[in-house]
């Protein structure tokens, strides 16, 4: 155990969204919200081991005891307090304002387009384009700490890098982009959801780009090193801290674990590649959908530090100065 794991308590699944690719879409309305009480007793019963959290849904701030949850954080000494959000609430700079207040100390909100018309299509939501947009700038200019998550899809591909213009000038200290999870409604509509990977790469390397030029910290999530050569460094999966997560029903310890050996997976071409220990591979999803062919092993040489990398692999001799 670290300082750097933490919990993620997944409040409820309720949310003023109602996004294409949704993974959490079949709990939405089953009553499965969590309690303010139920809340309450897991920071409690967590804080032995944990320091940081993470309150997330659903859409966490819909929630009329959201403030109460966050100082109870805040009283229980968790160092971290992260809201994940569609950031729509934060609109008003007066719920942000308390929000600080009750002890949030950090902020991932969720821009997925560069426009009202492709944000709000990826929503379902009219009006949310402006109201996230405008609630990453309140915190920004409130002198918050916000991350943005972008989930790439079929129909946002193309823009990341205009996406990437749009979060540095808005100023975020960090911003990630997802590619999608075929689970709950990105499932659903899968073919008008799921790009393919080799189409995605260029584009995700030019957002990244963008912040690179900027000094802002860039961050890829489920686009393995076969498709992101010369941008190794920028694989979130490599820093995701230890998470324990309070999903609905049931309570997984180690996220890592889960998404290493369950949730994502390795295929013939893994076999010959020299990333295969460090990599975790694509969501199990994705090859079911398209298969193994665009992933094209990996060697060594062509890996940004990669005779680093397998000197403590122990795979070669030490890497050359200069190398
Ligand atoms: S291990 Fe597989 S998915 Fe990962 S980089 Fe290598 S070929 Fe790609």
């Amino acid at each position: 155990m670290t300082l750097l794991d933490r919990i993620d308590v997944k409040v409820g699944y309720l949310c003023n969204n109602s996004c294409l690719f949704c993974v959490q879409a079949h709990n939405k309305g089953k009553g499965r919200d969590k309690s303010t009480e139920k809340i309450i007793s897991i920071l409690e019963e967590s804080r032995k081991k944990y320091e940081a959290v993470v309150l997330t849904g659903g859409e966490v701030s819909i929630r009329d005891d959201v403030f109460d949850i966050v100082a109870a954080a805040r009283d229980l000494g968790y160092k971290k307090i992260h809201i994940q959000s569609n950031g729509r609430r934060f609109y008003y700079r007066d719920f942000c304002v308390k929000m600080i207040e009750s002890g949030a100390t950090e902020f991932g909100l969720a821009l997925h387009g560069h426009i009202p018309e492709l944000h709000d299509y990826l929503t379902r939501a009219p009006g949310s384009f402006l109201a996230t947009l405008r609630g990453i700038r309140n915190l920004v200019e409130l002198g918050q700490s916000v991350m943005t998550n972008t989930v790439i899809t079929k129909s946002n591909y193309r823009h990341l890098p205009a996406i990437a213009q749009v979060l540095v000038s808005a100023g975020v200290f960090q911003y990630q982009f997802a590619f999608v999870h075929v689970a709950g409604n990105a499932k659903t509509y899968a073919p008008a959801v799921v790009p393919r990977k080799t189409l995605v790469a260029p584009y995700a390397k030019r957002g990244l780009d963008v912040g690179r030029a900027r000094g802002v910290a860039v961050m890829t999530e489920a686009i393995p090193y076969c498709f992101m050569r010369g941008y190794e460094q920028h694989i979130a999966e490599k820093i995701i801290p230890e998470t324990k997560i309070f999903d609905a029903e049931f309570v997984i310890e180690s996220y890592t674990e889960v998404r290493r050996n369950q949730g994502k997976a390795k295929g013939p071409p893994c076999e010959e590649c020299d990333m295969r220990k460090i990599c975790e591979g694509p969501w199990r999803e994705y090859p079911e959908m398209f298969g193994w062919d665009e992933f094209k092993p990996v060697k060594w040489h062509s890996v940004t530090g990669g005779a680093d990398i397998a000197f403590r692999e122990k795979k070669t001799a030490p890497p050359r100065k200069g190398a």
